[in-house]
């Protein structure tokens, strides 16, 4: 018998990056988020049997970097080793593994700089020729006339010098079609869709030539172009080049293994450099192009775009200090939609603690645990066949949902499944209620089975939640008895089975995962918010809230709208698309009534939107807004008028 053994025998690879963080200021949480990103997506591949690689690093060349060094009185490279070692000092505290940190400063980087640069100068694709344009300093970038607001820089808000200088130009315009061509034949080269539109609405404009270079007269702290020593080359030959400089190219055996899995992990504001100039580099050098590019929003620090300049920089060590590394992880990836920009304040943050971590798995799994000790002296009863209770089938629409979402890397959703699964468990605890079967003999094989359940349950949570929280998933797995791989979790394939928390073993009293936090009221006293109430709901008694004042409601835009459309969202029985007519514009929005409205009974009828709600995805769905609806969860009744108004009047 022949076996083919290559096919079969080949292992998956990725190899995942962060953009190489420029050393002119401190790590915040725009740098975090990313990499944590990179580093959820790192250990999830693990999971699902790929063998990764995860690449970060720091940006080290430039006048910015020139500048910041001359204030503090450092010679650039004292500077960079400073602030580079913040970096390198971050990531472990934030659970990141990262298995390189390259630095641009590193030989071996200039080395392949220069290589590439040899390369594509070689071919003819790299010229020479005078240039005079608008500069501005603190971009360290010439700006076209039309990119200027009133004649002055838009991010600095002043004036651009004029500066006329010869200089190397990167001819990237033959590129242009074979580029859009590779991108519409390569669904999620470009990921989210909506990034992909953006670069091809920008590839609709004539690509211009790319200056690569600046003169040593006005900058020295860069790599010398191999074949012109009085210039140095010029950020994105510097800095893009590091994704295959880390691996070796072009003969290293980690470039042969991950290149050709490579994908970028970056924020939205370089979606140019990475979609457009690096392709382009990579084709006019020869070089295979990277896999995928995965785009994701900014993070508004309470409201306004995080800048350095209104002093809201969040500090992930502060951050991670205060509240845990897990729980800021979990945070970052439940909070943001891939792809679109999110709100971080610490409220918000406090109270995704405080109801999933503490309440939601923290409570389920002292209270299982709890149970476990009290019914069954902590030693794990055998699990007895009663497949009708099994939670199983739950847990394998969690497995596979999980997977699903992070696959495509929806950390968001990937962890709402997980948090379903979580929720589910809390109401198989109420339903058969094992207190009550403690009391009775005849039913103690029942109550072993609802607990062995219990137990499977959370070791599943445990093993899925490891790629967000790594240091809880050890906590649980270890406080369920089970013997945890060397490499630190299980493989998805391991997951499922049923029956793995082995009768016999001794399990004791459960650490506390998450701690509830107390939330200091406004009169300096400290009170603990209100637990969710799982049983009540079907009572009439509003859950009081703090009084606000009328600047607080003056801060809602809430308006009557005409409902255009109504249709039931595929996959749900609960949620409504409606079209909604504002009498400005119409707005897609996402309503939890379905179960209680016939959509086509909707038509024409008046509501109240909250209009200035900021947008969100439910169920793949843009929502643009909220109306407004009283009741319980079972008899839902939309709020309307008596009279019918002109849409978009103000609701006051
Ligand atoms: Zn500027």
């Amino acid at each position: 018998m022949i076996y083919f053994t290559g096919k079969n025998m080949e292992t998956k690879t990725q190899f995942f990056t962060t953009p190489i963080y420029y050393v002119n200021a401190r790590p915040h949480l725009g740098h975090a988020y990313t990499t944590i990103a990179a580093d959820v997506a790192t250990r999830f591949k693990q999971m699902d049997d790929h063998d990764t690689y995860f690449l970060t690093g720091t940006d080290e060349h430039g006048d910015k970097i020139v500048q910041a060094a001359q204030k503090q009185h450092q010679s650039p490279r004292e500077y960079v080793n400073k602030i580079t070692r913040l970096f390198q000092d971050l990531w472990p505290r934030l659970s990141v593994q990262n298995n390189q940190f390259i630095r641009t400063t590193d030989p071996a980087h200039i080395q392949v700089v220069e290589n590439l640069l040899t390369r594509i100068h070689d071919k003819g694709d790299i010229y020479f020729s005078s240039y005079e344009g608008q500069y501005c300093f603190g971009c360290e970038r010439f700006y076209q006339d039309r990119e200027l607001v009133e004649g002055k820089c838009p991010d600095h808000g002043v004036a651009p010098a004029t500066i006329k200088e010869s200089n190397y130009f990167f001819k990237m315009g033959q590129y242009q079609d074979w580029l859009i061509d590779h991108i519409k034949t390569h669904p999620g080269f470009i990921h989210p869709r909506q990034y992909e539109t953006e670069l091809l609405s920008f590839l609709k404009e004539p690509l211009e030539d790319l200056c690569i270079s600046r003169p040593k007269s006005r900058l020295t702290w860069g790599i010398t172009l191999p074949f012109d020593s009085d210039y140095v080359t010029y950020v994105w030959f510097d800095a893009l080049v590091n994704y295959i400089s880390a691996l070796g190219y072009p003969d290293g055996a980690l470039f042969k293994k991950f290149w050709p899995t490579a994908r970028h992990f970056v924020a939205k504001d370089i979606i140019k450099p990475h979609g457009i100039y690096w392709p382009i580099m990579l084709k006019a050098a020869g070089i295979d192009i990277y896999a995928g590019l995965n785009v994701h929003g900014f993070w508004n620090v309470s409201g306004s775009k995080m800048s350095k300049s209104v002093g809201n920089v969040t500090d992930p060590v502060a951050v991670t200090d205060r509240y845990g590394v897990d729980a800021f992880r979990y945070f970052l990836m439940r909070e943001m939609v891939f792809g679109l920009d999110a709100n971080f304040t610490e409220d918000v943050l406090v109270s995704r603690i405080n109801a999933d971590l503490a309440n939601d798995l923290g409570n389920l799994f002292s209270r299982v645990l709890s149970m476990h000790l009290r019914y069954f002296k902590g030693i794990v009863p055998a699990m007895t066949t009663a497949p009708d209770i099994s939670l199983a089938s739950d847990a394998r629409a969690a497995i596979d949902g999980f997977q699903k979402a992070m696959t495509r890397y929806e950390f968001h959703k990937a962890t709402a499944t997980v948090w379903q699964f979580i929720s589910s468990m809390n109401k198989y605890v109420d339903m058969h209620e094992p207190w009550k079967l403690a009391k009775a003999t005849e039913k103690r094989p029942l109550l072993a089975a609802v607990i062995c359940n219990l137990l499977e349950g959370l070791r599943t949570v445990a093993c899925l939640i490891y790629p967000v929280m790594p240091g809880t998933s050890e906590k649980m797995l270890t406080a369920l008895g089970m013997t945890i791989p060397e490499k630190g979790f299980f493989l998805l394939d391991q997951i499922l089975s049923w029956g793995q928390v082995q009768p016999g073993t001794r399990l004791a009293k459960p650490p506390i995962l998450f701690p509830r936090i107390d939330v200091p009221a406004k009169d300096g006293s400290k009170k603990k918010t209100a637990p969710a109430d799982r049983k009540k709901d079907a009572g009439v008694t509003p859950e009081t809230k703090p009084v606000i004042t009328m600047e607080d409601f003056a801060k809602m835009d809430l308006r009557t709208g005409t409902i255009d459309a109504a249709e039931k969202i595929a996959g749900s029985d609960k949620l409504l698309k409606l079209q909604v007519d504002l009498g400005t514009d119409t707005r897609q929005v996402v309503a939890g009534i379905g179960r209680q409205y016939n959509p086509k009974d909707l038509v024409g009828r008046q509501v109240v939107v909250v209009a200035n709600l900021q947008q969100a995805t439910l169920m793949g769905e843009e929502s643009q807004g909220m109306v407004l609806a009283a009741g319980t969860k079972k008899e839902l009744v939309l709020a309307g008028f008596d009279t019918r108004v002109p849409p978009g009047s103000p609701v006051k």
